[in-house]
């Protein structure tokens, strides 16, 4: 599948990489040079069907209450053709195109036009210019932070129209959902074909560039490290920040109103859903800073993955149990509510805890107390391309001495709150879990094969300290 020109090109810029006085292995990083049949299949796989699985889900809801057998037995059994489904489902419209084309170039301008200024009054938020990690080919990013300003005003605007100003409906989500699905789909395929093309033609730094000469590999997992137009237009922190993100906690504040309008009253279950939601989505922009510290900045290239994903996958399959509970107004029993209560904010806890114990252990170069007490950790090393030998830190206590990943075991309670709070009747509302369990084990098996290609000897001795992934005793 490789071309000649492909293959060469792959060789050229791993050997400029070498050159390049790295400070770290380019190994270490993200994704492969070498494209094994697994990531090809895999690959191939969610080119075709992601597109299709976020289609099924949401014509589900729309056609069939929300049911995800009842097209597939419709299908089967030629009660209904594919064609019949099709003609149902609604089609681009230009009023969501100019909706949809209107809030990205909002977002936009709030991104790019609005430097920071909420780290000025709030105590305690990191905002403004923060630096990002160093990249494979040793460049340290700057980046703008002020997506927690961008959601503030976006709120804000959105609450103003729906008390006072009634420019729009607060259901216009609702309302559109469909033809904005096509909306989503055109920019998160337009933006990943073109950080593509840049990738080949003009990269923003071209040593931070990988091609293993697959196209399809390349287009999914993309090319550049940290693509950027001008000097702070960075695709990875807008893509992965703002257009999805911040409209998360708008749907489901567009789901509630539509409840509310087809019900007479929002249930409790999609006021528990909007605020272990919108925790989750502000602890995100109160991060932000942080967040560049993360795998998805650190060590992810940016192609279809994270540009179609931010795009369509995430506000439309994390925002199901709102689209959910619309078609069905779960009234939860107070000892239920207060369990899916309980559950989120104790899911919600332990991941932001977790995350901080080990920022506060990174940052201070393990001078701080983890419960009150020094920390424990295991001291280890690594070698770059060039042979320099650097050292680093693995924290064995606190909750990193539960498990390897306990911030992961935080997010999958929090997520399986917002599906119990849907109730039991349908399957639809618990995609959202089986999704968030398969990603971040996948996530722990790929950090962990990094790692040991990183640290050796040293990742072996960290894992008899902590020898549990994600739940002490069993996984
Ligand atoms: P982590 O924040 O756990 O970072 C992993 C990295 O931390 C490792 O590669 C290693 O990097 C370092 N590390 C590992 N163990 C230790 C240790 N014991 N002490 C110190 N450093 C250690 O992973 P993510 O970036 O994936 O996740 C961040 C958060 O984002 C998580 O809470 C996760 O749940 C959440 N998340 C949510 C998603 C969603 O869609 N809702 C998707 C993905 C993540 P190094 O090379 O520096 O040693």
């Amino acid at each position: 599948m490789a071309t000649h020109r492909d293959k060469k090109l792959a060789e050229e810029r791993k050997h400029q990489s070498m050159q390049n006085g790295t400070k770290a292995s380019q190994g270490q990083w993200g994704r492969a040079w070498e494209v094994d049949w697994f990531s090809l299949a895999s690959i191939l796989f969610l080119l075709m069907f992601a597109p299709l699985i976020v289609y099924y889900f949401i014509m589900s809801c729309a056609q069939y209450q929300c049911s995800v057998t009842a097209p597939l037995l419709d299908l089967l059994t030629g009660n209904k053709h594919l064609s019949d489904i099709w003609n149902r489902t609604p089609m681009l419209t230009s009023r969501a195109a100019g909706i949809y084309s209107l809030w990205v170039a909002f977002q936009v301008v709030l991104y790019m036009s609005i430097p920071d200024f909420c780290h000025k009054f709030l105590p305690g938020y990191v905002g403004g210019v923060q630096e990002g990690a160093v990249t494979p080919a040793g460049v340290v990013n700057k980046y703008q932070i002020n997506g927690l300003q961008a959601w503030l005003i976006t709120h804000v605007l959105w609450f103003a129209n729906a008390s006072f100003l009634h420019f729009f409906s607060p259901t216009i989500i609702f309302d559109n959902w469909i033809p904005l699905l096509w909306c989503a789909n055109i920019l998160g395929y337009v933006v990943s074909t073109f950080a593509m093309i840049k990738g080949y033609f003009f990269p923003t730094n071209a040593q931070d560039c990988k091609f293993t000469g697959n196209f399809f590999y390349d287009y999914m997992m993309g090319i550049e490290f940290n693509p950027r137009i001008g000097k702070w237009f960075d695709f990875k922190l807008f893509f992965n920040g703002r257009p999805g993100i911040v409209a998360w906690t708008l749907i489901n504040l567009s789901f509630a109103a539509k409840q509310q309008e087809l019900h007479g009253e929002v249930t409790n279950s999609m006021i528990l859903v909007n605020i272990l939601q919108g925790i989750y989505v502000l602890d995100f922009f109160w991060n932000e800073a942080w967040y560049l510290k993360t795998i998805d900045i650190c060590h992810d290239h940016f192609g279809w993955y994270l540009g179609w994903g931010d795009c369509v996958w995430l506000p439309y399959l994390y925002t199901l149990q709102g689209l959910y509970l619309v078609y069905h107004p779960v009234q939860l029993c107070p000892a239920h509510a207060l369990g899916v209560l309980v559950l989120g904010l104790l899911g919600y806890y332990i991941f932001r805890a977790t995350n901080h114990q080990k920022d506060l252990f990174r940052r201070t170069n393990g001078n701080c107390r983890i419960w009150g007490k020094r920390p424990e950790y295991i001291e280890c090393s690594y070698s770059s391309v060039g042979g320099t030998r650097y050292h680093s830190k693995l924290l064995t206590s606190g909750f990193w001495g539960w498990a390897r990943h306990f911030n992961y075991t935080g997010d999958l309670m929090g997520s399986l709150a917002y599906c119990l709070a849907c109730g039991f009747e349908h399957l639809l509302p618990y995609f959202y879990i089986t999704y968030m369990a398969i990603l971040l084990t996948h996530r722990c098996l790929r950090d962990e094969h990094r790692c040991r290609s990183k640290y050796g000897k040293d990742w072996e001795r960290y894992t008899a300290a902590v020898p549990y992934r994600l739940l002490p005793g069993v996984f």
